[in-house]
């Protein structure tokens, strides 16, 4: 008879992403009938705009259905270099691009590429839930440097200095932040890139939310200059509402672009040709849908944050990007809840509410609310998570 072998040890050093379980909890109780409202999803409700839509429509009826390039195809290789050089004034030529499976592919490749066992990265708290994963799934250290929620969850460079060893390899910046909406002062941002570039320590900058930034214009961290020490980690999914398409993108180092190839070549092989095409036209074609759907999540942030702070013993940062709320519910961690983990089952289980509990971002305090739903949504899921809040506090 045969036995159950163990998996192997590498699976054991990764978890299920909390944000896919509170998904499926959520999809669960809808099929049973259940009236969920969705605070869980990190994805904008507005469907993938039409012209789009048309292109990747155009390249089935034109057949363009097989295999392209392993790291993606010359044009939208290209139309990734202009539209970064566009807004940001970068300088990247198409060997020193990756089109990858989704922005969430382009930091697994990156951690996998460049860190050896024992290898550490710098990892700001609260983080994305990714990154702790796949750095451990490569074997290497995640260094975590928490922030400050009464400032806003800015990070100092003093803060990643005092973290920074002899083993340091990575460091891993996320401004929007994803769960915080924190947008981290540049001067600082600029600080660390220079210890860095001196250290000879990569910053993967994650510019999954660079549009979508309240006050002032969209930045990169990436310039001509640093091409050696910055590497960017890029995505369509949030800017272009594709979250289904995975299309996502690693601008850097030809070498390290190779590196990553190789990986690609024998795992995903290229993203999906039709969505290739549709991300060209995102990137080449009208670009009025990224404003419209930045004030009107502007519109719920505002809304989101006035309700929240009026809930008792509630207290949250303003977010200046992403589309995150992320209160403070501590002060309802009484009568059966003593964490964030608790706090989420049973908003779910006694007022249907889906949120993502802060233990999946590396803090116990706080819940994240996802604003990209419509307001007759927030206001339903708001009123909920009131009544459920007042009950206790
Ligand atoms: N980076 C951050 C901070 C994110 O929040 C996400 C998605 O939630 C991603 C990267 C990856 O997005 P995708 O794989 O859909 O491109």
């Amino acid at each position: 008879m045969q036995t159950m072998q163990a998996l192997a040890e590498r699976i054991s050093r990764i978890s299920v992403s909390s944000t896919m379980k509170v998904a499926a909890d959520a999809d669960k109780l809808r099929r049973e009938g259940k009236d969920v409202v969705d605070f869980g999803a990190g994805e904008p409700d507005f469907p993938t705009p039409q012209n789009i839509k048309q292109a990747a429509i155009d390249a089935i009826n034109q057949n363009f259905t097989k295999y392209t390039n392993t790291g993606g195809t010359e044009e939208l290789k290209q139309a990734i270099c202009d539209s970064h050089a566009k807004n940001y004034g970068t300088a990247y030529n198409t060997k020193e691009c990756i089109v990858t499976v989704g922005g969430k592919h382009a930091i697994f490749g990156l951690t996998q590429a460049l860190l050896d066992p024992g290898d550490e990265c710098i990892i700001p708290v609260p983080y994305w839930v990714t990154y702790k994963d796949v750095v451990n799934f490569a074997g290497g250290k995640c260094v975590f440097v928490d922030t400050d929620e009464n400032q806003g969850f800015d990070l100092k460079a003093s803060m990643v200095e005092r973290a920074i060893t002899p083993k340091t390899k990575m460091i891993i910046l996320n401004s929007p932040s994803n769960p915080s909406g924190a947008v981290f002062d540049r001067a600082e941002l600029n600080k660390i890139i220079a210890v860095a570039k001196d250290r000879g320590i990569w910053v993967i900058t994650d510019e999954c939310y660079d549009r979508f930034l309240y006050d002032g214009e969209p930045y990169s961290l990436a310039t001509p200059a640093l091409k050696d020490t910055v590497i960017v980690a890029g995505s369509l999914s949030k800017t272009y509402a594709m979250t289904g398409w995975r299309i996502g993108f690693v601008l850097g180092p030809a070498a390290v672009v190779a590196g990553i190839g190789k990986l690609q070549s024998h795992s995903t092989s290229n993203p999906t040709s039709i969505a290739q095409k549709a991300a060209v036209e995102a990137l080449r074609g009208p670009q009025e849908s990224v404003g419209v759907m930045l004030a009107e999540y502007k519109k719920r942030r505002d809304y989101v944050i006035a309700r929240l702070k009026a809930m008792p013993g509630v207290t949250v940062q303003v977010p200046q990007g992403a589309f995150y709320a992320y209160p403070n519910v501590s002060a309802a961690y009484k009568n059966g809840i003593a964490n964030s983990l608790q706090f989420s089952e049973k908003l779910l289980a006694e007022a249907l509410v889906a949120v993502v509990p802060g233990e999946a971002f590396g803090t116990n305090e706080h819940v994240r609310i996802s604003y990209a739903t419509s307001m007759k949504e927030l206001e339903r899921g708001l009123d909920r998570l009131q009544h459920f809040i007042a009950a206790r506090v």
